[in-house]
């Protein structure tokens, strides 16, 4: 589920739950109703607002307000100001990107503020706008989503229908976790493409550690070879049957590595906790510019989903109080973990690693991991040594860049 943006950002971590509603079947036709009407709505405001070029909430209110009060029967009030409110939004980031007026789905979600839901924590039911009046609803959820939405500050919620079931999506703020020192030092993790993902303990992932139906690294490696193929052969017919199943295949791809990233990163951030440690990645967006380019940047294929690897991490990382460095990624699969001897001799076959001056031997994404490990150490020692490398404020540093590590490479 994607992250929400919320108001009340800045004093936690934002996070979405979902509650499953029970209607009645009359209940359940008032809430389709609400879903028509308030993307009827948005799209009528979203039309005029591209008509008279108005985006803002405030120009956008005196345009449009008596408009789609007059026009789109049973609107209440504060259901016109939140579509007012959600069209703004829509045009906010994209507006440039736009050639026509933004439309809303006929059955997309419809965001709820506070003032058109109220919940009864002890009878677990929510009570919902509707143009035909209220409706108190049951609802029901995970155990930790239930009492999530009892305990937390709520912000902003999605009525959605998603096949045949009605849910609620309500982003929450979680309050902000006691930072742990890492006293058992740092788990490194290094990307790459055969093995999205192999830490500083050796763990190769995807691989048997995860859960899931893509269990062996093999399995999920067979299906990217797979479909790479598929691709090949299907550009090669550039028809539009073809281009149309092209676009499907993109879709799938990019869910199962989503699903991926996320089940590495929880391992990650799983094992870093039980252990006492912190989490180590080597920086991507630091190594632009350099002579030779870096191993993951030759593979453009699957760039966003190593910077998505890092993002996913880094969040849950924050969530469950653990620390959290980019590394300097220079010669990490070039350098001796033990004796630091840094050589392109170092790596005698692709994925194999032997040190020229201690005889090290191991897997090349392994002994990277190992560095990337010890140069999380590094990196957050400076971060929370300010006096000793004149870094202002630690705490507020902590998720910062170190500065390039200078051993070893
Ligand atoms: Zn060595």
């Amino acid at each position: 589920m994607a992250i929400r943006r919320s108001a009340t950002k800045r004093h936690g971590l934002p996070t979405t739950v979902q509650l499953r509603l029970t209607p009645t079947q009359a209940q359940a036709d008032a809430l389709a109703a609400v879903v028509l009407l308030c993307n009827q709505a948005a799209t009528l405001i979203s039309r005029l607002a591209w008509q008279h070029r108005v985006f803002t909430v405030l120009e956008l209110h005196r345009l449009a307000y008596y408009e789609v009060r007059g026009q789109v029967t049973g609107l209440g009030a504060q259901a016109a100001v939140r579509a007012i409110a959600r069209v703004a939004g829509a045009y906010a980031n994209r507006r440039a990107g736009k050639k026509r007026a933004h439309i809303f789905r006929p059955h997309g979600a419809v965001p709820y503020d506070a003032r058109l839901m109220s919940f009864n924590r002890d009878a677990r039911t929510v009570s919902l706008w509707t143009p035909t009046g209220r409706v108190t609803l049951p609802y029901t959820g995970r155990p930790e989503d239930l009492k999530a939405v009892d305990t937390l500050p709520r912000g902003e919620a999605d009525l959605i229908c998603r096949r045949g079931v009605w849910l609620l999506q309500i982003a929450v703020t979680l309050p902000k976790p006691v930072m742990r020192e890492p006293v058992g030092g740092f788990v490194g993790v290094d990307q790459g493409v055969a093995n999205l993902a192999v830490t500083s303990d050796g763990a190769v992932l995807p691989g048997p550690a995860l859960p899931g139906p893509i269990g062996g690294n093999g399995h999920a490696r067979t299906l990217r070879q797979r479909r790479h193929r598929q691709r090949r052969r299907l550009q090669k017919k550039g028809t539009s049957a073809a281009r149309r199943v092209l676009r499907r295949l993109a879709g799938r791809e990019h869910r199962m590595m989503t699903d991926l990233n996320h089940q590495i990163s929880k391992y990650v951030v799983r094992e870093a906790e039980r252990t006492g440690r912190g989490v180590a990645l080597e920086d991507l967006q630091g190594i632009r510019g350099r002579v030779r380019a870096h191993r993951l940047q030759r593979r453009t294929l699957h760039g966003w989903a190593f910077a998505q690897q890092i993002t996913l991490t880094r969040y849950k990382a924050a969530r469950a109080g653990i620390a959290f460095v980019l590394v300097d990624p220079a010669y990490t699969s070039q350098t001796c973990p033990e004796c630091g001897c840094m050589s392109r001799a170092n790596r005698p076959a692709r994925d194999w690693f032997v040190c020229t001056r201690c005889g090290l031997a191991g897997h090349a994404d392994h002994i990277a991991a190992r560095n990337i490990a010890t140069r999380g150490v590094t990196g957050w020692a400076a971060i929370n040594q300010p006096h000793a490398t004149g870094l202002p404020s630690a705490r507020r540093n902590r998720e910062s860049k170190p500065p390039p590590s200078t051993g070893g490479s």
